[in-house]
């Protein structure tokens, strides 16, 4: 079987960001990451160089910024009252961290400059700007649930645990 729109693909990576450094590893947390393919779960570029893959597949793929976390954009910065950072008093430029957003969510910014009673941060993800490369080995290949398909994104191991 391929993979394809609607098929669930389990696959080992390792992502390295420009500068060489690894960036993430599936490995490391010791199984595969499974999705539902063409849903939108993970960044255009990998979703594409998945499709048509079998069982067994390895592949490096090189992802440009816009089918990865986008450009950076220099305007995205906002100024954010201190307590709403976890661990505030030990909060330094150059931190990543999350902050839980007004709307619902979670966003990762970096934090650019602190204040007495406020941070500044950048609204950029991490690596957007970045051209990523993903070293790919792919697991497993199968017919989605129901659920699943309802839900948009894989369950079991390496999906989405509710
Ligand atoms: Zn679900």
């Amino acid at each position: 079987m391929n993979a394809e729109k609607n098929k669930v693909v389990s696959f080992h990576y390792t992502v390295t960001g420009e500068d060489g450094e690894v960036v993430d590893n599936s490995r490391d947390r010791g199984q595969p990451l499974s999705v539902l393919l063409g849903h939108g779960n993970i960044i255009p570029g990998l979703e594409r160089a998945l499709e048509g893959r079998a069982v067994g597949d390895k592949f490096d793929v090189e992802v440009e910024p816009a089918d990865a976390y986008g450009q950076r954009n220099p305007d995205a910065k906002q100024r954010v009252p201190r307590k709403y950072f976890p661990g505030a008093n030990k909060i330094k430029v150059g931190d990543v961290t999350v902050l839980s957003l007004k709307e619902g969510g979670q966003r990762i910014v970096t934090v650019l400059k602190v204040g007495m009673t406020a941070v500044d941060v950048d609204l950029n993800h991490p690596l957007a700007g970045q051209k990523l490369k993903f070293d790919v080995e792919v697991t497993d290949v199968r017919e989605p649930e129901a659920v699943e398909l309802q839900h948009g994104h894989a369950h079991g191991t390496g999906g989405h645990a509710h």
